[in-house]
């Protein structure tokens, strides 16, 4: 089956690969120790374009912009949120394709220094169709490519943002938490991590990289073997097959029993505490008896469950489960012996939830959202 996937018009810099950047050069005349300084020189977090690159030659650098993109993101309109400590973007691809990144900045906390997580896109919409999710209710667009992953971590590490260079290696994550299901899309997600884990190029350590799944059994046992250090999150939502089969719709192919059996196949093969995420709707996901066998589901394994509390679409039927239930879902959990944290909601009034922010923004150019907002313009 031939899957929908932009080919690009030209190679992005961010997926070329070192023996076809070498024949690139060699075609040129061009030594080939410029491939690594081409690759180093456009992961620095002060360039904007090739020509920031002036250790090389500027016949060099024109070369360079004629034949290959310093970004597949076209455009973004970006807004802010919390006081700075949130942004979210829309990017606009080469063929007018939108998709979604977030940046949440965490202050320092005793020893630890401040952190930061960059949320990003694997796919433009999704088929996964969860009724809650604002990208789900879109549908499907296509497929990303490795080079349109990477692109949304660079522009947050290039001009003006310049994330990750200003946190310091080691204190930033990569979540695949944005549209899509990366396991949907897993050949080019996974290169998409090595691409970042490369030590050539932003070298982020696969330990700081989270993929996010709906429950795609056969992704996440490629997980153990080609990408063992990743952390692997499970979005469960629902501790029932009957209540799970209308929240993941993708249930009703691997079953609660089917994906928490391969959560634990990954625990147990690499080592690494699987996080549970369980986003918290008012009144439906949020009883006891949820509560009770989601503990049952999680327990005596090492996993984590994450809770979050829903940030509901417009419009939608559904709303967050207050603190209070909140709190009492916790003590079930953890009276059950399993390790649970609430994660923080970012970002509410920038409709920072999946899809949300692309979905007010339909029928707009960027451009006429960004004038609307006045907010600072961010194009690649
Ligand atoms: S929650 Fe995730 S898997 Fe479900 S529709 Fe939204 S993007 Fe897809």
């Amino acid at each position: 089956m031939t899957e929908p996937v932009l080919a690009g018009p030209r190679p992005a810099i961010s997926e070329i690969d070192v023996p076809s950047l070498a024949a690139w050069l060699s075609a040129r005349g061009e030594p080939a120790y410029r491939a690594g300084q081409i690759l180093s020189g456009a992961h620095r977090p002060d360039a904007a374009a090739f020509d920031d690159l002036t250790e090389l030659p500027r016949t060099l650098r024109r070369a360079l912009a004629a034949d290959f993109r310093f970004s597949t993101i076209a455009d973004s309109h970006v807004m802010g949120a919390d006081g700075g400590m949130t942004a979210k973007a829309v990017h606009e691809l080469a063929d007018g394709q939108r998709i979604e990144s977030v940046l949440m900045r965490y202050p320092a906390r005793g020893a630890a220094g401040e952190r930061t997580t960059i949320c990003i896109s694997s796919q433009a919409g999704c088929a996964v169709a969860c009724p809650f999710c604002a990208t789900g209710q879109a549908g499907f667009g296509r497929q990303l490519t490795p080079g349109e992953i990477v692109d949304q971590v660079l522009h947050w590490h290039r001009p003006p943002w310049n994330a990750l260079g200003g946190a310091g290696r080691g204190h930033y994550n990569i979540v695949f938490m944005g549209m899509g299901e990366p396991l949907n899309n897993a050949d080019r997600a996974f290169e998409a991590v090595r691409l970042l884990n490369d030590p050539q190029r932003l070298g982020i350590g696969a330990r700081h990289i989270t993929v996010s799944t709906s429950g795609v059994v056969p992704g996440m046992d490629r997980m153990i073997t080609e990408l063992p250090q990743v952390n692997l999150a499970i979005s469960l939502h629902a501790a029932t097959d009957e209540l799970r089969d209308e929240l993941v719709p993708i249930n009703r192919k691997w079953p609660l029993r089917e994906v928490v059996a391969a959560g634990r196949r990954f625990a147990a093969r690499t080592g690494r505490r699987v996080s549970l995420e369980y986003v918290m709707i008012d009144g439906l996901n949020d009883t006891d008896e949820q509560a009770s066998r989601l503990a049952a589901l999680a327990r005596g394994w090492r996993s984590h469950v994450n809770l979050i509390p829903l940030n509901p679409t417009p419009g939608s039927r559904w709303s967050g489960t207050p603190r209070t239930r909140i709190d009492r879902f916790v003590a079930t959990l953890r009276a059950g012996g399993v390790p649970t944290t609430v994660r923080d909601t970012r970002g509410r009034e920038i409709e920072a939830a999946c899809g949300q922010l692309h979905a007010q923004l339909s029928g707009r150019s960027l451009r006429e959202a960004r004038e609307a907002a006045a907010l600072p313009v961010a194009s690649a």
